[in-house]
């Protein structure tokens, strides 16, 4: 506590000890002067709001430099660009939550103090206490004065429960983005055992919870057993100094094998249930071996840049070609062929563009099919790319339309109207 009103405050209590109380306006006088004195002293609204926005500016750096790769394991570039607004409204949101919270906070302590003050003066019987000694008086102030003492503890505390609720919720927009099938609970109690942890959260400690209605649920890869829904308990960080949080879990591959049902399993060894491979296509390699997420969009490679793909083609000849690049399907997705939409996958895992080629027959010039060109660099990348991916020098025939998407309008497009990409 500042000098200023300690001082006065001390300078009352011997006032009313050697006088008694003597009349409520002499009281209001002295509240008024004890009010004025902590107004000065103690941090106004906005000084209180500018330092709590300076820490949590300072977590939210933190979280995008190092915390969030911990809170969502492989998020991309892209998604954390693509949701980076919706970030700066959640350090906004928390700026103005905790500055009303500590504006409050000041209001009532200051209050207390005073109701502290009219309290023992009050009870000051008349012709006071002339023999109180000094040490005594000091005590009553420090009581007295303990609410604004403690408030700079307070705004401390409360900075530090702002910032997990911040990384907390920034993590969560961020999985999100990612299309988060579920999260692991992690309380601090969990290796730190000096710390005093709800035994609730800390029962809830890596166990798994699911995200109700994800993309998983939706292709039935998932059971839900008797794990429970995010949404059935309290967020991690919501309850007061909670510093739990979610890892969460972008794939199937990384959810405990009883959690998965008979489809989820076969998706994770890489196998498609509506085509197992035939004894010619694993000969071929021509079957799923990888799956990424990009753009949030899920993308299963069947034949990796370098390796060979073979059939044979509308003229009953055999072709068989090195690929350029990493081709696959985006999964979730029917193309005009009715199978998934064809892809190649290039070396930038956060190119801002997609190029989707209208393929023609060489010969006919007719339309075939969609080849999607994702993790280009360029236009010009992306077509040389499509052109390597045929034998027959013949790839630049079969080029018709080429469309330009950005990422972004790329994934809405494919994930809310695939139909747009088909009659484009
Ligand atoms: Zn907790």
């Amino acid at each position: 506590m500042n000098p200023g009103f300690r001082t006065l405050l001390i300078e009352g209590l011997r006032k009313f000890a050697a006088e008694g109380y003597r009349s409520e306006s002499d009281l209001q006088e002295w509240m008024q002067r004890l009010q004025a004195a902590l107004e000065i002293e103690l941090p106004s609204d906005e000084e209180s709001k500018a330092a709590l926005a300076r820490i949590l500016e300072s977590v939210y750096a933190r979280d995008m430099r190092t915390g969030i790769a911990k809170r969502v394991p492989g998020v991309s570039r892209y998604t954390l660009s693509r949701v980076a607004p919706h970030l700066r409204a959640e350090l906004d949101r928390r700026v103005w939550a905790g500055a009303d919270l500590i504006k409050l906070r000041k209001r009532a302590a200051t209050q207390q103090s005073l109701q502290r003050f009219a309290g023992w003066t009050t009870s000051v019987p008349p012709g006071g206490f002339p023999r109180i000694p000094k040490d005594d008086l000091r005590d009553v102030a420090r009581e007295i004065g303990m609410p604004v003492a403690t408030l700079k503890y307070e705004r401390r505390r409360l900075a530090i429960d702002q910032g997990h609720k911040l990384s907390a919720a920034v993590a969560h927009v961020v999985a999100e983005g990612e299309g988060a099938i579920a999260g692991i609970w992690h309380d601090r109690g969990e290796s730190d055992h000096s710390y005093d942890a709800r035994p609730e959260h800390l029962a809830r400690s890596g166990k798994f919870f699911l995200v109700r209605d994800s993309w998983a649920i939706e292709q039935g890869l998932i059971k839900r057993g008797s794990a429970k829904y995010t949404d059935e308990i309290t967020e991690p960080a919501f309850e007061v100094y909670c510093s739990c949080w979610y890892e969460w879990v972008t794939t199937p591959h990384d959810l405990p094998e009883d959690m998965l049902t008979a489809k989820g399993r076969a998706w994770i060894s890489g196998v498609r249930l509506d085509s197992v491979p035939t004894a010619a296509q694993i000969e071929a390699g021509n079957y799923p071996k990888k799956h990424l997420r990009m753009y949030g969009l899920d993308i299963s490679i069947e034949t990796k840049a370098g390796e060979t793909r073979s059939g044979i083609g509308p003229d009953g000849r055999a072709w068989s070609v090195v690929l350029p690049a990493d081709y696959g399907y985006i999964r979730g997705t029917v193309g005009s062929d009715k199978e998934h939409i064809d892809c190649y996958v290039g070396p930038n895992a956060d190119a801002p563009k997609v190029w989707v080629v209208d393929q023609l027959d060489a010969e006919t010039r007719k339309y075939d099919e969609q080849k999607v060109l994702l993790g280009f660099n360029s236009r010009s990348q992306a077509l040389e790319t499509y052109e390597n991916g045929f034998s027959d020098g013949k790839g630049h025939l079969r080029i018709g339309q080429v469309h330009e998407f950005t990422a972004e309008d790329f994934r809405r497009t494919i994930k809310d109207e695939p139909k747009a990409i088909l009659s484009a």
